[in-house]
């Protein structure tokens, strides 16, 4: 009896790390990218929760589905829109403001324009870009409470915030439920929410250019939303022989030509990690560089293609590099 009650104690011992949550997990598709959740919750129903959230913000936001926030807007010029959409847009063009364009949500036209929507890529005119920068410039974007209003022939697009925004609203949710920690993975945006059960730092790898479906190195990280912007997560190959990435230069109207092949922000707060990733891609590397000493409050990891890693200075003792092909400058 003796020997049974100290095997039970000693099980129960083993269990309890354990008891800070139960698992839960979903995987799935939204946003145009895979998604997958694990949570370690008191609510066995947490990431499904969160799944219907990110699911309800992408009926919101898509550009192509007829009815929802952002398609209305376009078509119409002025909506009513829910809270998140009139949240997201209004703190989105601050970060535009800041980043002096380098983000900029009005080039949906030209983003359309060559074909990253409908996946039919084509190289427009010069002529054509000339006439759709005109209608381009997030300055003309107004948001008075839940009505937001565009110029003539301007057209938005949330598909360089989106999952950083959800990937926040996610992280409210947990923190209402007293969760212990979960790992999202967002389609390239990662919340490391807490720490994981053994009360370890979360390891968020950062892919492979070449390979998306390897890493190159992981950060080690709780708290923090990791955004990754690449020219290889969508891109074609025109007539030219040129290969063109789905981030645009608003400046110029033609896709980001740099030798850069990824960046990735470490930051508290997901829409600026998702913003700062697909700007400072705009930027390239001494753009990001100049950007990092003058606004701070975030971290990043530039992909260049001599296979070189470029660390902001205040990620070094937390990232490491697994793939000896490449090699961390400076
Ligand atoms: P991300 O994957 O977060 O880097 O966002 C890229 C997506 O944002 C593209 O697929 C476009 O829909 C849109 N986009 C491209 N260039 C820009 C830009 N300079 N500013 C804002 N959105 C952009
Ligand atoms: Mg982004």
């Amino acid at each position: 009896m003796k020997r049974l009650l100290t095997l039970f104690l000693a099980a129960l011992v083993l269990l309890l790390p354990g008891c800070a949550g139960i698992d839960s997990d979903e995987s799935f598709t939204a946003m145009d990218t895979f998604m997958s959740l694990r949570v370690s919750s008191d609510n066995a129903d947490e990431a499904a929760l969160l799944r219907a959230e990110i699911e309800r913000l992408d009926v919101l936001f898509s550009p192509t589905s007829p009815g929802s926030d952002i398609a209305r807007l376009n078509a119409e010029g002025t909506a009513e829109v829910d809270a998140a959409t009139a949240e997201v847009i209004d703190t989105s063009l601050a970060l535009c403001k800041e980043l002096d364009g380098a983000l900029d949500l009005t080039v949906f036209p030209i983003v359309e324009e060559w074909g990253f929507i409908s996946k039919d890529y084509r190289i427009p005119s010069r002529e054509t870009i000339e006439a759709l920068l005109k209608r381009t410039g997030y300055s003309a974007v107004a948001v008075e409470g839940s009505r937001v209003t565009l110029p003539e022939g301007f057209a938005i697009d949330l598909g360089a915030v989106a999952k950083g925004y959800a990937a926040d609203r996610c992280v409210a949710m947990l923190r209402e439920e007293n969760a212990s920690g979960a790992i999202l993975n967002l389609g390239g945006t990662v919340a490391a929410f807490g720490k994981k059960s053994g009360g370890a730092q979360w390891t968020v790898g950062i892919a492979d250019p070449e390979q998306s479906a390897q890493y190159i190195g992981y950060v080690s990280c709780s708290d923090k939303i990791v955004a990754t912007s690449g020219s290889y997560e969508r891109y074609f190959v025109g007539d030219d022989g040129v290969t063109y990435c789905h981030i645009i230069d608003p400046q110029t109207g033609y896709p980001v030509q740099s030798d850069l092949l990824s960046v990735t922000v470490i930051s508290d707060s997901g829409l600026r990690s998702d913003a700062l990733s697909t700007a400072l891609f705009v930027k390239g590397e001494n753009g990001a560089a100049d950007f990092y000493r003058a606004h701070g409050g975030f971290e990043y990891i530039l992909l260049t293609k001599n296979r070189q890693v470029v660390l902001s200075d205040g990620i070094r003792d937390s990232f490491t590099l697994t793939d000896s092909a490449w090699e961390i400058m400076g």
